[in-house]
């Protein structure tokens, strides 16, 4: 029997419960398709500044890179907000993932039929759902280049780079189109061509790189237009790829079509297929401990994880599957009920869906 070990880091605020969900839906999946799940907790973001004082302990990177798979919660609070950058929470995202080197970050943005009027977008709009793929580059660009206070013009004044090398321009295309061709065949690279250099230089990788799939389309977007459309008319997208900086706001917005940032789940990858695997919300401080936060959007990244990482396709569709029939029984956790929803709690969500493994 195939054993996976998976580093879980629950973070703060309603991290620990958000994963417990996952977990229970994981060990169900693996009790019913036969597998063996072996888990090592650590610590990352707020509770890890309490007990070491770095958001991302030498000693979490190391079992991360010791195991199969990443799960984790959320970072973040106000009591660690006052701290400077690179010592707060969310100094830890960026550690852990540059120190596991997943550069590819895979945020699925789509709306489960009996959510669809979760979306703020109308129906003439979305048509039949929605499914679409934000590939963004993690682990270079804007995010990580030379940053400084400085005195320009005799003025106190700051800068950030934006730089990306051909090889990570590379790497992330060809992962979009492999990626379409497992889906609809479609890619649009997104970048802002028409003022920076960096994104000149990005179109042109993307569309040398384009030549070795002459089977997907390729489109190029100005992020402006990209961040229009996605309003528009969301489904002409099928895979978009993009920078880090890009990356980050593109697939935020994607995701608020969706209705609920409750229901994302998150992948980011290296190149060898291992996987970080994380919810797309926050640490949710308002509803943290009471028993209110949506799991979907972990137990989904569990998901994720089981496809990504394990090749383990039907073990990953039972889980969305799941998912979809708590759905279409009309359960939901508060944060998407409407009225004649039946509303349970995040612990009560996660054994609904665990029930319903098969
Ligand atoms: P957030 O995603 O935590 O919360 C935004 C809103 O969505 C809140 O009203 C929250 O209650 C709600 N929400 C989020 N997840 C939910 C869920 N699973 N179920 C139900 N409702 C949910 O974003 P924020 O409020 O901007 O940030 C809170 C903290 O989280 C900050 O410290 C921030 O830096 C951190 N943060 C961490 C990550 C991460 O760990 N990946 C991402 C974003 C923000």
């Amino acid at each position: 029997m195939n054993t996976y070990k998976i580093t879980v880091l629950p973070g703060d605020g309603i991290g620990p419960e958000v994963t417990r969900q996952a977990i229970k839906v994981l060990n169900e999946v693996s009790k019913v398709y036969g597998f063996n799940v072996e888990y090592v907790y650590a610590d990352i973001g707020g509770i890890a500044i309490d007990k070491t004082g770095e958001p991302l302990p030498a000693e979490t990177l190391e079992l991360c890179r010791n195991s199969d798979a990443v799960l984790l919660g959320a970072v973040g609070g106000e009591k660690w907000d006052s701290l400077p950058l690179d010592k707060r929470p969310e100094a830890g995202l960026l550690a852990i993932r540059s120190g596991l080197g997943v550069f590819a970050n895979f945020r699925p943005a789509k709306i489960f039929p009996p959510l669809k009027n979760a979306s703020p977008l109308k129906d003439r709009v979305i048509g039949d759902g929605l499914d679409v793929l934000v590939l963004r580059e993690l682990t270079g660009g804007i995010y990580f280049g030379e940053r400084k206070r400085t005195v320009h013009m005799a003025e106190p004044a700051a800068y950030d780079t934006m730089i990306y090398k051909k090889s990570e321009i590379e790497r992330i295309a060809r992962l979009a189109f492999e990626t379409a061709r497992k889906r609809k065949n479609r890619v649009t690279s997104v970048d802002k061509a028409n003022v920076l250099e960096v994104s000149r230089f990005w179109r042109e990788t993307v569309t040398e790189v384009s030549k070795e799939y002459p089977d997907v389309e390729l489109n190029h977007m100005y992020v402006d237009n990209a961040a229009m459309q996605l309003v528009i008319n969301p489904n002409q997208f099928d895979v978009i790829v993009t920078g880090n900086m890009f990356g980050d706001i593109l697939s935020d917005e994607a995701s608020m079509i969706t209705g609920s940032i409750g229901m994302l789940p998150s992948a980011s990858l290296n190149s060898t297929g291992f996987g970080l695997y994380e919810p797309v919300h926050g640490s949710a401080p308002d509803i943290a401990g009471q028993n209110k936060a949506n799991p979907l959007a972990t137990i989904l990244s569990v998901a994720m994880m089981l496809k990504y990482s394990f090749n383990l396709e039907k073990e990953s569709e039972a889980i969305e599957n799941a998912v979809l029939s708590v759905l279409q029984d009309g359960f939901v956790t508060r944060d998407l009920a409407t009225d004649g929803s039946k509303v349970l709690g995040c612990e009560e969500m996660g054994d609904a869906v665990a029930s319903r493994i098969k």
